[in-house]
């Protein structure tokens, strides 16, 4: 067996055979089944990495690489007969230059970690999304992960200057530059960022840091419509250019269910089918008032709260921030993760409802989303296993009429594979297969996710 040789490598009480891997290893948030691993180790540093996965291709033993497990499309879910290696032991911020603005960490070190870390040393991680007590920034650059900040700051891409990485054959690739610019030949580091461990294990990574900012308003508006929705970006972004760093629609189905979940009294006097977290980082206090006073005043904008403190503050991200309970009650999910061009998004989601309502009957679908990302979420709340393919083809048939992706941020795993070629053409899937098989000729790293 693999794991009998592995104690030499990490230490026998970081090996795990099948039977002793604890069940939070065979979890993940979407609640799918996992397989019999062939048992799990968790390696303490890059050399250990290393010489685990050199042992693993030595023999074709297939890997599958975890970090906090907080995923949505499935990859970091073993597999019958996978060996499951944990980034759990590399969670270290190791460094901060805080004259520069830059942080290593370990690609097991848990985002709100490294956040806090940025934050005391007077800088900012500008990178958040709602499983930040649990993801890792290695799974984060794995699945190049979005959230509620990518308007202003980017995706996890935008935040990694240099990685290091464990190829298949346990070859060390360390691209640990901290320069924004850097045209020598090809990019090694993008290979790693959103390829969902299939190219390599990400190990260590240096994050580029922003200043932290200077001031911030809230506000919860509720929108007249869909359109008035993307009228009151446009207008934001006018009105404070480039400070606007969050804005999240929530339809009346999400909203609803995060009042109830969260024990939090609806917050406007009279009832809304959408209301939008708006975030801004202006130094004017008062911009985003007048914004939306002027939003109020064309008939934009029905109703909106401004924070006045930052109990206010949390407040209105504890609405947004519920979708973790909200999926986590549901018995049968499908976690939706699309992206539209923006002004289609209001029909698509009228069409899904529409469509859902009659063909996946007894389903709930939640819906949200990054939407100045373009980017709509749907949980789906199944009424039986057999409603995913009818809803799955609901869903990502009507994003493919669009123009859209069926992944915006989370990534294909094993959830989305079979509707890779609705966002990708023959010619980049057979390109991606071509790149996969150069670096891990025997398909052992994370194998028959993405492909
Ligand atoms: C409540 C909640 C809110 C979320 N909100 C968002 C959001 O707003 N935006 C967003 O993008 N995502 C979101 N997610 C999804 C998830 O948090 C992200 O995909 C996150 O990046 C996964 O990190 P992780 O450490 O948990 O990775 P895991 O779930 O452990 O792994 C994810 C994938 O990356 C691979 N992987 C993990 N670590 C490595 C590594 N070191 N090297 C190579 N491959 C690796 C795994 O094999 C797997 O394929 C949310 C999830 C939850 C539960």
């Amino acid at each position: 067996m693999i794991i009998d040789g592995l104690a030499a490598v990490v230490g026998a009480e970081h090996v795990f055979g099948p039977d002793a891997v604890e069940p939070r290893y065979l979890e993940d948030e979407t609640g799918g089944e996992a397989g019999r691993p062939a048992g799990m180790v968790r390696p303490a540093d890059a050399g250990q990495v290393s010489a685990v996965l050199a042992r693993c291709h030595a023999v074709g033993q297939p890997v599958v690489v975890q970090g906090g497990r907080t995923g949505m499309a499935r990859g970091g879910l073993p597999r019958a007969g996978e060996l499951i290696l944990s980034l759990e032991r590399m969670a270290a911020v190791e460094a901060i230059d805080g004259d520069a603005g830059l942080m290593t960490v370990g690609a097991g070190c848990i985002l709100e970690v490294a956040q806090n870390a940025a934050a005391e040393a007077g800088w900012r991680l500008a990178v958040d999304i709602g499983a930040r007590g649990s993801c890792t920034i290695g799974g984060m650059i794995a699945t190049n992960a979005g959230g509620t900040q990518v308007l202003r700051y980017g995706m996890m891409r935008d935040q990694v200057l240099g990685l290091e990485a464990i190829l298949a054959d346990g070859t060390v690739i360390s691209s640990l530059g901290s320069m924004l610019k850097n045209n020598t030949g090809y990019d090694l580091k993008q290979f790693f960022i959103g390829s969902e461990g299939t190219l390599g294990i990400v190990t260590r990574a240096v994050l580029r840091l922003r200043p932290p900012a200077i001031g911030r308003q809230t506000a919860l508006c509720a929108v007249a419509d869909y359109p008035a929705a993307v009228r009151l970006l446009a207008r934001l972004e006018r009105a404070m250019p480039g400070q606007l760093s969050a804005y999240e629609l929530m339809w009346s189905d999400f909203f609803d269910a995060a009042c109830a979940v969260t024990g939090q009294a609806y917050p406007f006097a009279d009832t809304h089918e959408l209301i939008v977290l708006a975030e801004t980082e202006s130094a004017d206090p008062d911009a985003l008032t007048a914004a939306l006073e002027e939003s109020f005043g064309d008939g934009t904008v029905h109703d909106a709260l401004v924070a006045q403190s930052d109990r206010d503050h949390q407040r209105f991200w504890r609405f947004r921030d519920a979708i973790g309970e909200l999926v986590g009650a549901m018995a049968v999910v499908e976690p939706f993760d699309v992206s539209a061009p923006i002004g289609a998004i209001g029909g698509l989601v009228a069409d899904l409802r529409g469509r859902l309502r009659v063909e996946a009957p007894g389903s709930r679908p939640i819906c949200f989303g990054h939407i100045a990302d373009g980017n709509l979420h749907l949980a789906l709340e199944l009424a039986s296993e057999a409603q995913r393919p009818i809803a799955e083809a609901i869903v990502y048939d009507a994003v493919r009429a669009v123009g859209g992706s069926v992944s915006a941020e989370h990534g294909i795993g094993t959830l989305k594979r079979a509707w890779l070629g609705h966002s990708r053409s023959p010619a980049e899937m057979a390109m991606m297969r071509t790149i996969r098989a150069a670096l891990d000729p025997k398909g052992i790293l994370n194998p028959d996710r993405i492909f």
